[in-house]
């Protein structure tokens, strides 16, 4: 039997490099090898493209080329905001973020509370929804730096980040925020939202893994997370990652184009995608904020089926998504961001996270909602948790 064709609903984790984006790297592989920082004019005209790649990435975010700098991912700009923030305010020894936040953020504040940092973890509703009165109630004259993202990976959910960015700077602290999710499925506009630090990954917006933004206000003081050569005027060293940054240019180019997209065509295949689950499935559950949400993401839960055992037999079928309890230990736990908003644990076992993209067809929804029903049937005809009884699970344990 031949392999079943790919569906892919992993968007979340990362996705297909656009064919317009490759296109317009494949030149920087072969024909343009040149260093962008040579005195040549062999390795000029890499420059000369490097900058059209900024002046692509500004517009599309609202900002000066000037305020982009070009990384290796998500994760190193994460790194790199959090570290400059409080390298450069030394005294100031307080840091709010929340508890749904990407492991590129929780685990570098964690590794500051250990330092002797006072962390400040704001909790979630059970929609997932932050309450501003307790981001207000928390912020303190020593507190250095904000961190919120902008739209959750795992639930969608979107965040207020300019009514937050006006309180925390109100406050005389610096914020940033993880944008890596919310690029290209959310309008955002750096001259109205006035975040210090802002976070973008490629590989999650159809350009090729290992490039990403971070965006520093000018004005803000800034620390080098790297040290070496010049390059991104001695705000990052190490030599330019051309291909991909010419690549990601294109790509967000093309996302600014496709947000009204992502917002109707994207977002009609997820709901009928959703809602279809949800009344074909007895004991489902969508996970998140009902309104408030990325336009290609729905979580939603099985009650008394673990989600690992589910993806197994989706995989079977070429049907690709995550599921909210894979865990590095191996111990099934709960995502920390079901458990920030509290999901029942005989529910949040059985989470999946579906993620689309604009390259998803209405025949790829219309097989996943044909297959799913039997597959979550025959998992709860072998599951040994069906009752409510949350003692029988496994105690948390990360
Ligand atoms: C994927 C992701 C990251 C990490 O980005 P990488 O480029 O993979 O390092 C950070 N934050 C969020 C919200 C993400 O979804």
């Amino acid at each position: 039997m031949s392999a079943p064709k790919t569906i892919y609903l992993d968007n979340n984790a990362t996705s297909q490099v656009a064919p317009e984006v490759l296109e317009e790297m494949l030149p920087y592989f072969s024909e343009f090898y040149g260093n962008p920082s040579s005195m040549h004019h062999f390795g000029g005209q890499v420059g000369s493209k490097l900058d059209e790649a900024r002046q692509r990435v500004a517009d599309a975010l609202g900002c000066e080329p000037g305020e982009i700098i070009f990384n290796a991912c998500g994760t190193e700009g994460d790194n790199t905001a959090i570290y400059s923030a409080l390298e450069a305010n030394p005294d100031k020894r307080h840091i709010i973020t929340t508890r749904v936040e990407h492991p590129a953020v929780l685990n570098v504040a964690q590794h500051y509370e250990k330092k002797g940092y006072d962390v400040t973890y704001l909790g979630v509703d059970e929609y997932g929804r932050l309450d501003l009165d307790e981001l207000k109630a928390s912020l303190r004259p020593d507190t250095a730096l904000v961190s919120v993202m902008f739209a959750n990976n795992e639930t969608g959910n979107i965040y207020p980040i300019q009514e937050i960015a006006e309180i925390v700077k109100a406050n005389g602290s610096l914020m940033h925020t993880d944008a890596v999710q919310a690029i290209g499925k959310v309008d955002i506009d750096l001259k109205k939202i006035p975040v210090d630090f802002l976070v973008l990954s490629g590989h999650k917006v159809h350009a090729p893994k290992g490039i990403g933004v971070l965006f520093v206000r000018r004005g803000t003081p800034f620390r080098p997370f790297m040290l070496g050569g010049h390059q991104e005027r001695g705000r990052r060293a190490g030599t330019e990652n051309a291909a991909s940054i010419i690549g990601l240019g294109k790509a967000l180019q093309i996302a600014k184009d496709n947000i009204e997209l992502e917002n109707t065509r994207v977002k009609a295949l997820r709901d009928k995608l959703a809602n279809g689950l949800l009344e074909s499935i007895p004991d489902s559950r969508l996970n998140g904020d009902p309104e408030n949400r990325l336009p290609n993401t729905a979580n939603i839960s099985f009650k008394y089926v673990e989600g690992e055992a589910i993806l197994l037999l989706m995989d079977r079928l070429g049907i690709c998504a995550s599921s909210g309890s894979a865990c590095t230990s191996g111990s099934l736990e709960p995502s920390h961001v079901l458990r920030a908003l509290g999901v029942p644990f005989t529910f949040a076992h059985g989470s999946i996270r579906f993620s689309l993209s604009r390259y998803t067809t209405e025949e790829e929804v219309d097989t996943v909602l044909r297959e799913m029903p039997a597959i979550i049937e025959r998992l709860r005809k072998l599951s040994p948790f069906k009752s409510d009884d949350d003692t029988l699970l496994p105690p948390c344990t990360c």
